[in-house]
């Protein structure tokens, strides 16, 4: 009846395929339904009757590709029944509810999340995108079992991707490398994230693929001697020592092996996967037993020794890793684990649906794996910025993480390139938001030091301490970036409620108006539409209302409107200096809504005023600078000094002196000699003239003139000039 003839309808294709789906079901779970899955195949393959793929077969040899993939994976078969029909309810007239009455609630869930999870077409690719992933996301924490479908859609989707257009092929090759194969690999599937991973890597840049292709090729020869040469005496004292054992050759990751390539920047020859061995063996102790054994007849690389048996990996992978030297000095590594581990190794969280139909297993930290997503759901959940979505994503799921040590020795995961931040908020959100310095491996190191494997890292931690906006530039982990988001946003709207009561309370004085800004504003908050009176302090404090606005709706209509500052003409600066008004303090660097503005790098000590920016909260400027004259009055406020001695702001210093010998020498012994560090400096060389300018660290206008004594004294010294106000 299976005869294969040139005739065959289609049909009897997809019957086939479809038995030996069911074949490969019975080996693993001979007690499973398999009318459901014959069901489930008519159903299927009736909804898509008609309808061709790209690549002019039926469609529904998508699906049912999907489900043979599934059950590669030994899955149920609600999960190979949700399979086949996975595309039923966005591309046929069935619908979700037909679905849940025939093949229950379990398997409609599973196509529905599926189903939300569409591919990337839309007029806004990048919205759309961190959209799909988010509900991809959330999906899969609802019923895990939904990427198991949505992995194999992709591969199947993968293996016929020459048949898409170029554009598309490029477009979801990429999004398989930075989210399907992640995600593969966090949940443990081996095998599929590197049939991913090589089916994208071959779309995105063939030229290097085919490269490594032909590199494996011409080696091939070289690697079997090789091998031969380690597993001949390895399988003999195997045997001696009654330790029953398979010695496998290890498929090769084309793109690992150019990821390695790339990385250390070595030919292929060099790449330590191309010579690999893999022992598998009955049980935990033979692995340790084979390990010896190993050891005794080759000498081990000592720092490529690793135990995942005793630490597995969090995608619950288990083996023994050793990389030994052969005969004529060439590196093997070789990796030891049961029969058992292996599977899981291959197939990872779909072992958990496996074995709950069998015996229970109690080995799988089934719960951790999905509570890693449930938490990169949580600090997802307020990052708005698509872009910045995508990106937070790509680095939690990216494959590539370290290992690091608390003092007490616990261990750690973190992405690669994470820093000390990052590791300080996996300890704990307090730890890091009070975080003011580390130390790796015993000595003190920048935040911005990226970590390594097995560095010990202790975090210092102050309680004055607070996360600034630039921290976020700084760590790589979606939890680090959740915390300090939140803390810079409840700070800075306490900032803002502080400074807009400031401001408000001078305005007022300032007009003789006996007003309260806590007390009697909740009127005119609520006029303008602030649900709170604290909302309308902070959005004047933030710049987003003017003060002036605010008195408007205060004063009566009839009243004169106030003396606006600009009536005082050009002598405006002199004429707030005079009304020695107390002015909004200025606490120091770290505060988020104030700061210095570049143009006129005000210091301590200077006449300052300050400038109530859109939305950005105050910049304090040195009175006098040129910018100031674009600014509308009503922005203008005064601020004073209330900065401590322990910070330093950065000057500009201009310095014009007739060239000679040790200039640059003089000049740097003149500031250092009272005391001032120099940042960084600038030489401009003339015949006669040079202009050399410094950045110098002071803590105030009185250090600053110090220092331009200092510089004034240097011989030849013509001028020396801070940043010219006009
Ligand atoms: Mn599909």
């Amino acid at each position: 009846m299976n005869v294969d003839r040139d005739t065959a309808p289609a049909e009897d294709a997809l019957e086939a395929g479809m038995r030996e789906v069911v074949r490969k079901v019975r080996t693993y779970n001979p007690r499973a339904d398999i009318d459901r899955l014959w069901a489930a195949y008519r159903r299927g393959r009736q909804a898509h009757e008609g309808q061709l793929r790209k690549s002019g077969e039926p469609y529904f040899v998508h699906a049912l590709t999907v489900a043979d993939i599934l059950a590669d994976l030994r899955l149920d078969v609600d999960t190979l029944v949700a399979g086949m029909l996975h595309d039923v309810v966005e591309d046929t007239s069935l619908d979700l509810d037909t679905v849940r009455r025939e093949f229950g609630p379990d398997v409609a869930h599973m196509v529905d999340g599926v189903t939300k999870i569409s591919d990337l077409r839309s007029h806004n690719p990048e919205t759309r995108q961190a959209e799909n992933y988010r509900k991809l996301v959330f999906s899969i924490t609802q019923d895990p079992r939904t990427v198991l479908i949505k992995l194999a859609d992709r591969l199947h989707n993968m293996r016929t991707v020459e048949f898409l257009a170029d554009e598309r092929q490029a477009g979801m090759s990429r999004e398989t490398m930075d989210v399907y194969a992640p995600l593969a690999h966090r949940f443990g599937l081996a095998k599929i994230k590197w049939e991913l991973e090589d089916r994208a890597f071959k779309v995105l840049n063939p030229k290097a693929y085919y490269a490594v292709d032909d590199g494996v090729l011409q080696t091939r020869a070289a690697r079997e001697r090789l091998i031969e040469e380690v597993s001949r005496p390895l399988q003999a004292s195997l045997v001696e020592a009654g330790v029953e054992a398979e010695i496998v050759g290890r498929p090769k990751h084309f793109y690992s092996i150019w990821n390695k390539m790339q990385a250390q920047d070595i030919p292929i020859e060099r790449v330590y996967d191309l010579h690999a061995l893999r022992i598998l063996v009955r049980t935990k102790v033979d692995c340790y037993h084979a390990l010896g054994i190993v050891h005794s007849l080759f000498t081990p690389l000592q720092d490529r020794i690793k135990d995942y048996i005793a630490n597995p990996k969090p995608n619950m992978y288990q083996s023994l890793h050793t990389t030994i030297r052969a005969p004529g000095g060439k590196f093997v590594e070789i990796q030891i684990r049961t029969y058992e581990m292996h599977e899981r190794s291959e197939i990872g969280i779909a072992a958990h649906w496996k074995y709950k139909e069998g015996p229970g297993d109690e080995h799988i930290d089934f719960s951790r794996m999905v509570s890693w997503l449930k938490q990169l759901m949580e600090y997802q959940e307020d990052v708005t910025d698509p872009r910045e979505f995508m990106a937070g994503m790509k680095l939690d799921l990216f494959q590539d993480e370290v290992f690091v040590y608390s003092p007490r020795g616990d261990i750690f995961q973190l992405p690669r390139g994470a820093t000390p931040l990052d590791f300080a908020f996996e300890v704990h959100s307090a730890v890091g938001l009070h975080c003011v310095g580390a130390k790796v491996n015993g000595r003190i190191v920048s935040l911005t030091t990226e970590l390594k494997n097995r560095d010990t890292i202790e975090i210092l931690t102050s309680k004055s301490a607070h996360p600034g906006t630039s921290w976020l530039e700084i760590v790589k982990t979606g939890k680090a970036r959740h915390h300090i988001r939140r803390w810079i946003r409840s700070t800075q709207f306490e900032e803002s409620v502080r400074l807009g009561r400031d401001i408000l309370v001078r305005e007022f004085g300032r007009h003789k108006l006996n007003v309260h800004p806590d007390k009697d504003l909740d009127g005119v908050a609520q006029e303008m539409g602030y649900t709170e009176t604290e909302k309308l302090l902070a959005a004047v404090g933030c710049g987003d209302l003017t003060a002036t606005k605010v008195l408007a709706r205060l004063e009566p209509r009839e009243k004169k409107p106030p003396a606006k500052l600009v009536d005082m003409g050009k002598d405006i600066y002199a004429a707030l200096l005079r009304r020695r008004v107390s002015g909004v303090k200025i606490q120091g660097l770290d505060s988020l809504m104030v700061r210095y503005a570049r143009c006129c790098e005000p210091i301590p000590g200077d006449q300052v005023i300050g400038v109530v920016t859109r939305g950005r909260g105050v910049s304090v400027h040195r009175l006098g600078c040129s910018n100031l004259a674009n600014i509308e009055p009503e922005r203008l406020i005064d601020v004073s000094w209330d900065v401590g001695e322990e910070q330093v702001f950065q000057v500009k210093l201009t310095v014009t002196a007739l060239d000679r010998r040790g200039l640059l020498a003089d000049l740097s012994d003149a500031i250092r000699g009272v005391g001032t560090n120099i940042h960084s400096g600038d030489f401009k060389g003339d015949h006669e003239l040079a202009v050399v300018s410094f950045l110098v660290e002071v803590r105030n206008l009185n250090n600053l003139e110090r220092v331009l004594l200092a510089v004034r004294r240097v011989e030849g010294v013509q001028r020396v000039e801070r940043y010219q106000l006009n």
